[in-house]
C-alpha cells in the first residue's frame, strides 16, 4: 500500500504508542485524587503540558488538552468571542480555513458578530491591503490558518503579526494543525495557536489549545473545572503524555524531515509536469507536505481506481471530499471549474519515498488513459 493521504491523518508511531501503553500502567490515577498517585498522575500532566509549551518556544504557553485541533478552535475563537464581546464586535479570518473555523465563524454571525473573511490572491495568499483596510478598533480577533490543508499554502505569519499587533486589543489565534512538525517556524508570537496530534503521529481525537497567560476564555465544557476551569471532565493523562511525546519528536525532526519531504514534492512536481492534462495548484513556495493538481477527468473516479490499486489519496481534504463536488478553498483562489472540481491532493509524510512516488506516477498515467 502506498499512504499519500497524510493530512487526512498519519498512522501512529511506536515510540508514542510505547509511550501511551506505558503510562496507562502506571498513571491510570485520576489526577485530581488527593492521594500520592493521584499527585504523581498530576505531575505528569504539568510535565506534559511544559513539554508541549517548549516545544512552541515560549514555556508561559497554558497548554489545554483537547479532543483535537476541531476542539481547539472551537474554544479559541468562541472563548475570545464570549469573553471580550464588550472590546467590539468586528473578526476577521480567511475564505480558506477549515470547517472548524469557518463554521464556527458563520455561527457567531448568526450570534450578532460581524465576521469579515479576507480574499486570497491565486496563489492562496491572504491579502494583506485588505486586512489593513478592513482592522479597526472594534476588532477583536484575527484568525488565520498557517498552512492550508487542501493546498500546503503557507501564510506570512510573520507579516499578518505586524499588522494586527498596531492594535494593542487584538487577539491573534492560528490554526497550525498542517504546519506544526512539518514547516520550521517559531510560532511563539501568536496569542493562541491550535494543533492536532493526529497529524503528526499521534492520536486521533488528541490535540491542544495553546494560550498567552494573559488572555482569558469563556470554556465551551463546564463541569468539575479540570484544565484551569477551561475544560472540564476527568484528563486522560497518558494520552497526554503521548500527545506530548508526539510533539516532541515532531518538533526533534522538523528540520531534517522538511529537507527530505522537499525532495519528494520536486520529484512529484517534475513527473507531474511532464504528463499532459495536469495543472498543479500548489507552487514552489508552499507546504513540500501538500500537493495538489487539476486533472481532466473525474476525481472521485481517479481516486476510486487508485484505490484499487493501493495507493491512497484525496480528491481534496477528507472533511470535506464527501461533500460538495468542488472545492471551496480552490474556489477562493479563483481556479477554473474544472480544477475546481476535479483535484487531487497528495499529502506525504517522511515514510514516503521517491520509488512510491514512480509507481503512483505510472499508475495515474495508466488510469487517465483508460478512464472515460
Ligand atoms: N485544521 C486543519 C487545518 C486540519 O487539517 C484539520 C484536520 N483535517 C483540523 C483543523 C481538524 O483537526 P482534528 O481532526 O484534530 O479535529
Amino acid at each position: 500500500m502506498i499512504y499519500f493521504d497524510n493530512a487526512a491523518t498519519t498512522k501512529v508511531s511506536k515510540e508514542v504508542l510505547d509511550s501511551f501503553t506505558k503510562a496507562l500502567e502506571i498513571y491510570y490515577f485520576n489526577p485530581s485524587s488527593l492521594y500520592k498517585d493521584g499527585i504523581a498522575t498530576l505531575e505528569m500532566e504539568s510535565k506534559a503540558k511544559k513539554q508541549i509549551a517548549n516545544c512552541f518556544n515560549d514555556p508561559s504557553f497554558e497548554v489545554i488538552f483537547t479532543s483535537g485541533a476541531t476542539e481547539s478552535n472551537n474554544l479559541a475563537i468562541k472563548g475570545v468571542c464570549y469573553r471580550y464581546r464588550r472590546n467590539g464586535n468586528h473578526l476577521i479570518t480567511t475564505k480558506i480555513e477549515h470547517p472548524s473555523v469557518l463554521n464556527v465563524f458563520r455561527q457567531l454571525e448568526k450570534e450578532g458578530f460581524e465576521v469579515t473573511y479576507l480574499d486570497v490572491d491565486n496563489k492562496g495568499h491572504v491579502n494583506l491591503e485588505q486586512l489593513q483596510k478592513v482592522i479597526d478598533d472594534q476588532t477583536i480577533l484575527v484568525s488565520i490558518m498557517f498552512v492550508n490543508n487542501e493546498t500546503g499554502t503557507i501564510q506570512d505569519l510573520s507579516k499578518i503579526n505586524s499588522i494586527v499587533r498596531k492594535y494593542p486589543k487584538i487577539i491573534f489565534h492560528s490554526d497550525v494543525t498542517q504546519g506544526f512538525g512539518k514547516i520550521p517556524f517559531d510560532y511563539s508570537f501568536l496569542d493562541l495557536i491550535s494543533y492536532s496530534g493526529h497529524k503528526i503521529n499521534g492520536f486521533k481525537q488528541s490535540g491542544a489549545l495553546l494560550k498567552k497567560q494573559n488572555i482569558d476564555l469563556v470554556p465551551l465544557i463546564l463541569g468539575g473545572g479540570q484544565q484551569n476551569n477551561l475544560r472540564s471532565g476527568t484528563q486522560d493523562v497518558p494520552r497526554e503524555i503521548a500527545l506530548s511525546k508526539a510533539t516532541r519528536l515532531a518538533k526533534e525532526n522538523v528540520e531534517s524531515h522538511y529537507a527530505y519531504v522537499k525532495t519528494l514534492k520536486k520529484h512529484l512536481i517534475e513527473k507531474l509536469k511532464s504528463m499532459d492534462s495536469i495543472i498543479i495548484n500548489s507552487n514552489d513556495e508552499d507546504s513540500p507536505y501538500i500537493v495538489s493538481f487539476g486533472i481532466n477527468k473525474k476525481a472521485s473516479v481517479v481516486v476510486e481506481a487508485l484505490s484499487k490499486k493501493g495507493i491512497y489519496l484525496s480528491t481534496k481534504s477528507a472533511c470535506s471530499s464527501k461533500k460538495e463536488a468542488s472545492s471551496y478553498v480552490l474556489e477562493a483562489y479563483n481556479l477554473d471549474k474544472k480544477i475546481t472540481e476535479n483535484s487531487l491532493r497528495v499529502s506525504f509524510s517522511y515514510q514516503n519515498t521517491i520509488e512510491e512516488i514512480d509507481t503512483f506516477i505510472s499508475e495515474l498515467q495508466t488510469i487517465l488513459k483508460t478512464i472515460k
